[in-house]
């Protein structure tokens, strides 16, 4: 590929961020790495609108490195509440503590002690080198892909390590290393809102006149990816069991989506099953306890990016009051319901069955 191509690009890439309005993002306006770790992460898996409140509420929670590394678990899991992908906050806390322990509490300026920390890949690394320290380390995650394989009509499978491989030293090739941080935004940037996923902006591009996937047709079928992602289904039969003053929940500690949060003892399955079945099976594992079963609820379903859940909840009553720990289970008295971290799927239940209250509300 001509350098002068390549310049090209950039260069125009460039002046098109100078001419956009900036969206108004909190951690934009830091250099602290800190903060811009924690928005990195936090953007990880989600959109700037929905992170923004738990980025505000982080930073409001722990000021600085050191607050976070201290507070526990519970707290930085309760924060994370209705974020999803739950292994960042535990990785966030986790990179906290090695950063006090070593490197005196100092976040790393150097772009493999920021790759060493937990939940921060190639391109968090990056990120956060540009932003807050300047060094020209590019930028690759879905934005990019999309934007250099049409733009250069690359083929390459995006999810194949050839592909990657690829794409990466093109992106850095590309990247203007007087300008890192103004580069890596723009390109993102300009993924987000120009050259989007199902409808890119071809008519009003800069580029376009270059672009081989607009000279050719080929907008809408490149990047190509090799595997299409199968979903798992899976079926949770959860118990509640109740007495007068709280129910059971038990705390996820299996490496599983959403370890560390708490749902209730349940059985799971791959398959649908009959509720009679279902509430033998429970009666049978329960009996031990004195419980009246009282009915099953609707199908509660939540979607991931790679299960497709759907939950049950067979609801139980004793008269007498239950032992505080049964099993791995603990007993949550009503008041103390609202401190849990809980996936949003039993959330939604505990809503409904005004167990609890939304944030804000008095229960
Ligand atoms: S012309 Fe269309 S496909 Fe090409 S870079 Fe611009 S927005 Fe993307």
């Amino acid at each position: 590929m001509q350098k002068s191509a390549k310049t090209y690009f950039t260069s125009t890439l460039l002046s098109w961020a100078e001419q956009q309005e900036q969206r108004d993002m909190p951690w934009k306006a830091t250099k602290d790495p800190y903060k811009i770790w924690l928005s990195e992460i936090i953007l990880q898996q989600t959109r700037v609108e929905q992170g923004r409140p738990y980025y505000l509420k982080f930073i409001a929670a722990f000021p600085t490195i050191k607050d976070l590394a201290e507070a526990p678990e519970e707290q930085v899991m309760k924060l994370w509440q209705g974020l999803g992908y739950y292994s960042r906050a535990r990785n966030l806390h986790a990179a906290a503590k090695h950063v006090m322990e070593e490197h005196l509490g100092v976040f790393p300026k150097e772009h493999k002690d920021i790759l060493a920390l937990k939940g921060v890949g190639p391109y968090t690394a990056a990120a956060i080198a540009s932003f807050a320290y300047e060094l020209s380390y590019a930028v690759v995650d879905g934005n990019v892909y999309r934007v250099l394989a049409r733009y250069f009509g690359i083929h390459s499978a995006i999810d194949s390590s050839k592909g990657q491989k690829e794409f990466r030293v093109l992106a850095q090739e590309l990247m203007d290393e007087n300008q890192a941080s103004k580069y890596n935004q723009a390109i993102m940037d300009f993924g987000a809102t120009q050259c989007k996923p199902g409808l890119p902006h071809c008519e009003i591009c800069p580029l376009s006149s270059a672009c081989v996937s607009y000279d050719t047709d080929l907008v809408k079928l490149l990047p190509i990816k090799e595997k299409k992602l199968k979903k798992k289904n899976r079926y949770f039969y959860y118990f509640v069991i109740r007495d007068a003053e709280g129910l059971y929940l038990a705390k996820r500690e299996k490496k599983d989506i959403w370890q560390h949060l708490y749902d209730f003892p349940s059985i799971e399955s791959a398959q649908l099953k009959e509720p009679s079945i279902v509430i033998n099976e429970a009666k049978e594992k329960l009996r031990e306890l004195e419980l009246e079963y009282l009915g099953i609820s609707d199908p509660y379903k939540q979607v991931l990016s790679h299960q497709n859940i759907t939950a049950y909840y067979l609801e139980f009553e004793s008269s007498k009051n239950i032992p505080d720990n049964w099993k791995s289970a603990e007993k949550a008295t009503k008041t103390k319901l609202k401190k849990y971290a809980l996936p949003r799927i039993v959330e939604r239940y505990l809503l409904d069955k005004s167990l609890i209250s939304k944030e804000g509300e008095s229960s």
